[in-house]
């Protein structure tokens, strides 16, 4: 039987979950704001089926890629609407276009995210962009199971951990089945992006967000601004692109007559979600040790940004978005030979120079604990980042001490 005891042995599939035969488990939301799950003992029949299925018990071995490409989808404006080279909506399409069944990530009514899927092209569109929050997987695996049984292709996208899980899950290969990953950095928690949203919506500006020359924050609390938009990766408006991307949200307000309108914009860099994110502060534990990289999710595809272009090809950069392909399988071959890219091969050392997520996990910063600290004591997101920013005056002494030791000592061998 599952148990939770130490967190960062769970990356919040939810394998488990749909695998279990008397479905005694569910997932419950801890402090942080992620997910995880529980077993209600006395239903349990203790028949381990929810051990097996587990991604983090059950790792496999790491995989080199048979071959791996930079791309970039040919369809400019469809480039542009995604967050790197557009390969995932060339996949999808595609997969539509068969009669297939597209899963991915998209937001819920709430702007959380959640994982559903798609049957038509417009169906499609919700699901483009990264959406750096974990998504929550409810029950997909269980209905690409019953589309796959019932003969029909699927595409199911997420991140490493997430189709790991769902191998475990299915327990054998399918011939209409394709997976893609993505490099992955780590997720976010879903607590913390659902206080943030609600710190933007009732205009609780951060410092650096509040003055940015991009920033529209200017709502009375009798006209509380109703969000209609979020892109993580604006590359287009408001003079963003590919390499310098925004973090974009719009939204409508009474007091605007109900038009469109930017609540925030601002380079990724200076958004403090964004930064959070970044410097690590807001993964889920997994992330730390991630049982799922270098291939091991046994995804057919790995996709992600190209960073790093511009010294390794720099004829190939138009910063509109240039993606790196990694081919897994034979299955991967085929689908990627297929679809309309204009590709380069590349050597696997240059993809991944400037993308180290690919092989090593993050580490745990520092500042994790202080974040947590006065998140939990109930301060705002900037507030919380603030003070990591700034050590505690006991770790100043510790850090000073360090230091004048460290010359002592030098001059002393001297
Ligand atoms: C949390 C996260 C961390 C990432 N870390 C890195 C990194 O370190 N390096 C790197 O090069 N690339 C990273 N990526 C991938 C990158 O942002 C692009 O998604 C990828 O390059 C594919 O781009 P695209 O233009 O082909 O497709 P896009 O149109 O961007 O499609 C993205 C696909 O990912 C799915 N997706 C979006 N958000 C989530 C989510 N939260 N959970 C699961 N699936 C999701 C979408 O449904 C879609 O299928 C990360 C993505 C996410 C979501
Ligand atoms: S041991 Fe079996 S019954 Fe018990 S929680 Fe796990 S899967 Fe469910
Ligand atoms: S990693 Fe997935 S399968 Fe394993 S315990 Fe966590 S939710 Fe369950
Ligand atoms: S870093 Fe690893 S554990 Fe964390 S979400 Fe990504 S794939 Fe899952």
């Amino acid at each position: 039987m599952i148990r939770i005891i130490d967190k960062s042995k769970c990356c919040g599939c939810n394998a488990c979950v749909q695998r279990c035969p008397k479905q005694c488990i569910s997932m419950r939301e801890d402090e942080e704001g992620f997910l995880y799950p529980y077993v209600d003992i006395p239903l349990c029949v203790d028949c381990g089926i929810c051990e097996k299925v587990c991604p983090v018990l059950n790792q496999e071995e790491p995989r080199k890629p048979l071959q791996v490409f930079a791309a970039k989808n040919k369809n400019e404006d469809q480039r542009l609407r995604s967050s790197s080279g557009g390969i995932f909506i060339l996949l999808a399409e595609q997969t539509i276009r068969e009669g297939g069944v597209v899963f991915g990530a998209r937001f819920d009514k709430n702007w959380e995210v959640e994982h559903c899927y798609a049957e038509t092209l417009e169906e499609l569109e919700p699901l483009m962009r990264s959406k750096y929050v974990q998504s929550c997987i409810g029950n997909t695996y269980k209905e690409a199971e019953r589309f796959l049984k019932g003969g029909r292709k699927v595409l199911f996208v997420g991140t490493s951990c997430q189709i790991a899980g769902l191998h475990r899950f299915l327990k054998r290969d399918y011939d209409n089945l394709f997976t893609v990953d993505f490099i992955c950095h780590g997720v976010p928690s879903p607590g913390v992006w659902r206080k943030y949203l609600g710190e933007i919506e009732n205009c609780i500006p951060s410092r650096s967000e509040g003055a940015g020359k991009n920033s529209v924050l200017s709502f009375s609390l009798k006209s509380m601004p109703v969000i209609t938009g979020i892109n993580f990766r604006e590359k287009q408006l408001g003079g963003y692109c590919w390499k310098k991307y925004g973090f974009v949200v719009h939204t409508k307000s009474p007091s605007k007559g109900d038009q469109n309108t930017v609540l925030l914009s601002t380079i990724f860099q200076e958004n403090i979600f964004m930064k959070a994110f970044l410097q690590n502060l807001i993964l889920r534990p997994s992330c730390y040790s991630c049982p799922a990289k270098e291939g091991r999710s046994r995804s057919d595809l790995t996709i992600a940004d190209f960073w790093g272009i511009e010294t390794v090809f720099p004829k190939f950069d138009d910063d509109k978005g240039v993606g790196v392909v990694f081919v897994h399988t034979e299955k991967g071959e085929n689908v990627f030979s297929s679809i309309d890219v204009e590709c380069m091969d590349v050597e696997f050392d240059d993809a991944v120079k400037s993308n180290s997520s690919y092989c090593k996990s993050v580490s745990i910063p520092i500042g994790r604990v202080t974040f947590w600290k006065y998140y939990h004591k109930g301060k705002t997101i900037f507030f919380s980042w603030n003070k990591t920013a700034m050590p505690s005056l006991l770790l100043r002494v510790k850090i000073k001490i360090r230091t004048v030791t460290i010359k002592c000592l030098r001059s002393c061998i001297k």
